[in-house]
C-alpha cells in the first residue's frame, strides 16, 4: 500500500491535538498520542480519557486491530487473504472482514458505473507506480492488463471470492485503510473512549469532539505541498482525501499518478483531489477514489445517493466544488 499520503494533515492534526492540552481547569485531559507504521503509512492515534492507563491500553489495542487487518489485506504479507488469492487459480474463501471490504467495494463499483474497480492490481503493477522506476506502458500492455476487469471480474458469494480470470489481481489499496480505521474506531469506543482521532496517512476518523470543541482538519492543497486548500471543523465523523499528488511521476510534462480510470487504463485526469466526509472511513475511502475517477460533476451526483455524506472536489482545472451540506462549513485560507 502506498507510503506517500498527506503527511501534512497528520502533522496538523498532531499539532492541533496538543494545542489545547494543559489549559486551565481540573477537567482538562491530556491525550495519549502515539504513532506506528502500519498498512504502508504512518498511523497516528490520539485519544482522551480520564484514566491514563485505560486510554493507553485502548490505543495499544487499536493499533493491534489495524495490524490484524493489515495481516489479512496486505498483498505483501505471506498468508494474507490477498496473498492466498494471488497464489490460487481457484475461488478462495476469505476472512469475514475481507469479505465485508470486498462487498462494499463491489457495491461502490456498481454505483459508480465501474469507476471503482478492485481488480486493477495487474494494471498498477504494469505502471510500477509504487516502484523507483514507474513507466508509461504500451497500449497493448494496458489492454491486456484490463482484460477481465469491470463488471463480473470479481464475484463474492458469502466469503468465497471468485475471479473471472485467475490473472486478475485483487487490490484493496483504495479501501482497506479506511476499513482498518473503522475497526480501530470501534475498538476504542468499546473501551469507553469518547474523544479520539485516528489518522492513517490521511484517512481520518474522529470520535466525538476534541474536548468539547470541533476537530479542525486541514485539507492539503493539491498543487502546493506546504499549503492548505481549506480547513473543516468536524465531530464524530470520517474525512478521507484522495489526491493525484500522493504518488506520481512526470514525463513529457504530464503527471501520471496512482488512481486509474478503469475505462482507459490511464491515471484519471478529471480531478486533483477529492475529500469525502461521512460516518464510515471505509465508505469515505472508497468514495474518494470513485469520485476522483468520476470527476466533479458526476462525483457530486454519486454522493447524493449516500445520506449524510459530503464531498469537496478539486477538478482538473483547480476549481473546487462541494456538496450542499458543506456549504458554509469550509474555511478557506
Ligand atoms: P486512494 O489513495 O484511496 O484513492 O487509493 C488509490 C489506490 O487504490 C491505488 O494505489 C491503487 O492501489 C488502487 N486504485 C487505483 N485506481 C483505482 C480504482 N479506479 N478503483 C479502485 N482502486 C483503485
Ligand atoms: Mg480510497
Amino acid at each position: 500500500m502506498p507510503l506517500n499520503r498527506p503527511l501534512f494533515i497528520l502533522i496538523l492534526l498532531a499539532l492541533a491535538a496538543f494545542g489545547l492540552i494543559r489549559t486551565c481547569g481540573s477537567d482538562t485531559r491530556v491525550p495519549i498520542s502515539r504513532s506506528r507504521i502500519l498498512m504502508g503509512t504512518v498511523v497516528e492515534i490520539t485519544a482522551y480519557g480520564r484514566k491514563d492507563q485505560a486510554v493507553d491500553e485502548a490505543v495499544t489495542a487499536a493499533f493491534a486491530e489495524i495490524a490484524r487487518i493489515e495481516n489479512l489485506m496486505s498483498p505483501h504479507i505471506d498468508g494474507s487473504d490477498l496473498d492466498r488469492i494471488a497464489r490460487s487459480d481457484a475461488p478462495v474463501e476469505v476472512a469475514p472482514e475481507t469479505a465485508e471490504v470486498i462487498a462494499l467495494g463491489l457495491e461502490i463499483q456498481k454505483l459508480s458505473a465501474g469507476s471503482f474497480d478492485m481488480a486493477l492490481g495487474g494494471l498498477k503493477e504494469l505502471w510500477a507506480i509504487e516502484s523507483e522506476q514507474p513507466r508509461v506502458p504500451s497500449r497493448d500492455a494496458i489492454e491486456a492488463a484490463l482484460r477481465g476487469t469491470g463488471p463480473g471480474g470479481l464475484e463474492l458469494q458469502g466469503r468465497l471470492l471468485r475471479r473471472a480470470q485467475p490473472h486478475l489481481h485483487l487490490d484493496l489499496g483504495a479501501i482497506a485503510k479506511g476499513y482498518a480505521v473503522d475497526r480501530a474506531e470501534q475498538l476504542l469506543r468499546s473501551r469507553g473512549i469518547e474523544s479520539a482521532a485516528i489518522n492513517a496517512g490521511g484517512d481520518l476518523r474522529m470520535i466525538g469532539s476534541k474536548q468539547g470543541k470541533p476537530w479542525r482538519i486541514g485539507i492539503q492543497h493539491p498543487r502546493d505541498a506546504k499549503a492548505l486548500l481549506a480547513t473543516l471543523e468536524v465531530e464524530d465523523i470520517s474525512v478521507v482525501t484522495s489526491g493525484d499528488y500522493e504518488r506520481f511521476f512526470e514525463q513529457d510534462g504530464h503527471r501520471y499518478h496512482h488512481i486509474f480510470d478503469p475505462g482507459t487504463g490511464y491515471p484519471s485526469d478529471r480531478c486533483q483531489s477529492v475529500t469525502v466526509v461521512t460516518a464510515s472511513a471505509a465508505l469515505a475511502d472508497a468514495l474518494a477514489t470513485a469520485l476522483f475517477v468520476l470527476g466533479p460533476e458526476r462525483g457530486l451526483e454519486l454522493v447524493k445517493q449516500f445520506p449524510g455524506t459530503e464531498a469537496l472536489v478539486v477538478g482538473a482545472d483547480g476549481k473546487s466544488v462541494w456538496s450542499p451540506g458543506l456549504e458554509g462549513r469550509i474555511r478557506w485560507p
